[in-house]
């Protein structure tokens, strides 16, 4: 069924609920005000969690084969308004519509294959008098905290994951991209009873409320280190169960056996998509001494010629960072950038709009020390660097208080291997960077998170462990 984009509503029990006051969030392209969306109140987190409470009973006793039918027709919904939710994802983020189509289709691989996998039962002990069995049963009620670079595709990897496993969520969207969100939960109400899937947007109070509320049992957040701090403390309080999921600062080590006209392309795309606001992407590049002026001159061709703009317009790579606190950050890096004398190489000319664009900046071989190489800029803004060294570019690419990617590129994947053994992070890549899959366990060393989203470990992270003793005699 066709949904109407143009009036957004809080989701609670299968109902579509107006708030008494309202907010709205900014297009970044334009920095006009998009439509309003609920305020919510403790009062609507409340009734929230008491549907979710009721709904989560039945829920919890469905079949995977009931819920993962559900998921399924959730997925066709989504499919048949990826369209327009794409269109609306450009809007609300800014990311051009190309990459905001993707993301709607990455979702949809997310919710079909998250939805085929299966739990393990394991039998641990078995003899003539006792079985023993270790399997996974729901937690309740699950919350999905949401940012605002991946709104889409993040929300539904968290929804899925929880409801599948018998959990019934609440979707608290970023406050600056409330938008595809509600409409998930929209879509969720042709397929869910009452209460499996709600969601509530409000503003940077409801995020506090939500981890303090003694009535949901496990939050499953995505956000920047600093808050993730935050929400763990919070959850610490009634003991919720948490999955953290945070920031980055992925190095990609490139080799001089490499070829630079296959590689310096892809490299080129995995440290600017998105405008570069993506946790797990190429954020320090170490390329070494013998190929590194002409990887640098053709990397700056290839950034150059990317097209910059409004992210509706055709063929647009570049499109605005997403809202002002972000516009601001990268504004204040670019300013450290320059007080150091640092060599910045930056592209093209800004578009004359009210919008939030940042000029892609490329680094020259910062020092180690500076912040452009310390920090995780989230926007357009990417440090290269020499090395020559192999222990030594290890040690400096582990050297983070992150952990989340990180790469190797080279020809001899004998080299590559040994080098990627030695990288400190959650996902490790040879010849290429920024992959995922819904079979594929995704989370951070370090602080980039604590415990795992997708595969069968992103599952298990949704559900308690039961041992199950059997005597049999
Ligand atoms: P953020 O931490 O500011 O906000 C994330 C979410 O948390 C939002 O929904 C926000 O409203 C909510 N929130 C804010 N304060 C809260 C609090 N005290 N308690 C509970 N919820 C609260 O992050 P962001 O700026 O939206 O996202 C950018 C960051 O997210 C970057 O650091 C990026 O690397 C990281 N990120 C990580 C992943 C990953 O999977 N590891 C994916 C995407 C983004």
């Amino acid at each position: 069924m066709a949904l109407d984009f143009t009036t957004f509503y809080n989701v609670i029990d299968n109902e579509l609920i107006l708030t008494a006051q309202t907010r709205h969030g900014i297009n970044p392209a334009t920095g006009q005000p998009n439509p309003e969306v609920p305020l919510s109140t403790a009062e609507d987190l409340d009734r929230a969690v008491a549907a979710a409470t009721r709904a989560f009973r039945n829920w919890s006793r469905t079949s995977f084969d009931d819920r993962r039918a559900a998921v399924h027709a959730f997925a066709d919904r989504v499919e048949a308004n990826k369209e327009a939710l794409a269109a609306l994802l450009t809007r609300e983020q800014g990311k051009p519509l190309n990459q905001a189509t993707t993301e709607v289709a990455m979702a949809l691989q997310w919710a079909r294959g998250l939805s085929s996998l299966t739990l393990p039962e394991t039998i641990l002990e078995e003899t003539e008098d006792l079985q023993v069995i270790q399997r996974y049963t729901p937690i309740g009620v699950c919350a999905a905290i949401v940012p605002w670079n991946y709104p889409l595709l993040l929300a539904v990897g968290k929804m899925v994951a929880a409801v599948y496993t018998g959990n019934t969520v609440i979707v608290k969207p970023s406050p600056y991209t409330p938008y595809c969100d509600l409409k998930l939960a929209e879509l969720a109400i042709q397929c869910f009873p009452p209460g499996v899937v709600q969601a509530l947007s409000g503003d940077d109070d409801l995020g506090p409320m939500i981890t303090e509320h003694p009535g949901i049992h496990k939050i499953s957040f995505t956000g920047s280190t600093a808050t993730g701090r935050r929400v763990m403390a919070s959850c610490a309080k009634s003991l919720k169960k948490l999955t953290l999921e945070l920031g980055g600062n992925d190095p990609a080590i490139i080799c001089e056996d490499v070829d630079l006209d296959v590689v310096v392309p892809k490299v080129a795309i995995l440290c600017f998509l998105c405008c570069s606001q993506i946790c797990m992407m190429i954020k320090r590049l170490y390329v070494h001494e013998k190929i590194y002026d002409e990887f640098r001159d053709k990397l700056v061709q290839i950034v150059q010629a990317l097209k910059m703009g409004d992210g509706a317009e055709p063929d647009v790579f570049f499109g605005p960072v997403q809202n002002r606190m972000q516009f601001d950050k990268a504004t204040d890096l670019l300013d450290d950038i320059t007080s150091n004398g640092l060599n910045a190489i930056a592209s093209h000319v800004v578009p004359n709009s009210s919008g939030f664009f940042i000029t892609p900046t490329i680094v020259d071989n910062p020092p180690d020390t500076s912040r452009v190489v310390r920090e995780e800029p989230f926007a357009p803004i990417l440090p290269i660097l020499k090395w020559s060294d192999e222990a030594d570019v290890l040690t400096r690419a582990n050297d983070t208080e992150y952990g989340l990617g990180a790469s190797v590129w080279s020809r001899d994947l004998q080299r590559a291997r040994r080098l990627a053994d030695q990288l400190e992070a959650g996902s490790v890549f040879i010849n290429t960077h920024f992959e995922c899959a819904p079979f594929a366990p995704f989370g951070g060393y370090k602080m980039s998170g604590m415990g795992t989203e997708l595969g069968v470990n992103g599952l298990i992270g949704n559900c308690n462990s039961q041992t199950l003793w059997i005597r049999k005699g």
